[in-house]
């Protein structure tokens, strides 16, 4: 029977222990690999490429020699701008890759202390800030370092202050167009250049200072605090979401999941974040 012979083939085929490794492991990163693409641009881009491939071995074995050369062109083309219309997807998905919980170094320049202290200095200068109408944005880095839009500002390196985060965000001063840069309880810099977010969706309301907070946070995990100097409203954006109209206790509990959690999940090695993913 067929059922005899396809056994007699696997057992012909002298499958040892580092083949079936080998197995589970290109298994594993093709289902992280469709995980990552799933409901993306890139998902239809995929698609295309497949059909194209498909047509193109179809051609050839029917022997449509021109169709086969155009379509060889066209794919040898597609795939070369893979890595250039998804410089931003493959940049995000090198850098999970990077900060996998595996190769986490527990508490990494992490210390309860220092947020607290950046905290309280925070929650003093933030009503200031609101009732003067000062627009603000500052920057809190977790994981991925921010040095590259540290080189855009000023750099500071200077315990923070509510009054330091005042004086650098007071209109007409040298420092105060761009953003802060906050890590531990640090001011790294001021000044600094950040990247556009370009979500189409978002409220056209929105100026330039809330598109780049929202942009640093699709780019990293770091966390910004909005200040509008048009209404005074105080935001939060993270991993790309805008949170409005933050006041008070909200806003401290609100900051200290965002700034908190993300690293004590650490702790637990996150091998499944899909599991868990909100
Ligand atoms: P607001 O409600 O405070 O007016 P907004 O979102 O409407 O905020 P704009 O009025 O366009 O924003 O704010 C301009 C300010 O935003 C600039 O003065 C500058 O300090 C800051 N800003 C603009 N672009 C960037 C950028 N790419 N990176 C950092 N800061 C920026
Ligand atoms: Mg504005």
């Amino acid at each position: 029977m067929i059922w005899d012979r396809i056994v007699t083939a696997i057992l012909q085929l002298n499958i040892g222990y580092l083949d079936i490794i080998d197995l589970i492991i290109v298994s594993y990163v093709i289902y992280k690999l469709i995980m990552l693409i799933r409901g993306t641009r890139a998902e239809q881009l995929v698609k295309g490429l497949f059909i194209l491939l498909l047509a193109m071995i179809v051609s050839d074995k029917i022997g449509l020699k021109t169709l086969n050369w155009i379509l060889e062109k066209v794919m040898t083309v597609g795939l070369i701008a893979i890595p250039i219309v998804f410089q931003p997807e493959l940049r995000r998905a090198l850098e999970q890759l990077g900060r996998g919980k595996i190769f986490q170094r527990p508490f990494r320049s992490w210390d309860y202390q220092k947020f607290d202290y950046f905290l309280e200095e925070l929650m003093k200068a933030v009503p200031a800030l609101v009732k003067k109408r000062i627009g603000a944005l500052i920057v809190i880095e977790q994981e991925t370092g921010l040095n590259d839009w540290v080189e855009t500002g000023i750099v500071i390196d200077g315990l923070i202050s509510a009054e330091l985060l005042i004086n650098i965000f007071f209109p007409r001063s040298p420092l105060h167009d761009g953003a802060v840069i906050i890590r531990g309880n640090q001011v790294v810099a001021a000044g600094c250049y950040l990247p556009f977010t370009d979500d189409p969706l978002l409220d056209k309301e929105l100026g330039a200072r809330h598109r780049a907070g929202i942009g640093i946070t699709e780019q990293s995990d770091a966390v910004a605090l909005i200040i509008s100097d048009e209404t005074g409203a105080v935001s939060l954006a993270h991993g790309g979401v805008l949170t409005q109209y933050l006041e008070g206790e909200e806003l401290r509990g609100k900051l200290t999941e965002l700034c908190v959690t993300e690293r004590s999940e650490g702790l637990n090695l996150n091998f499944w974040p899909w599991r868990n993913s909100k």
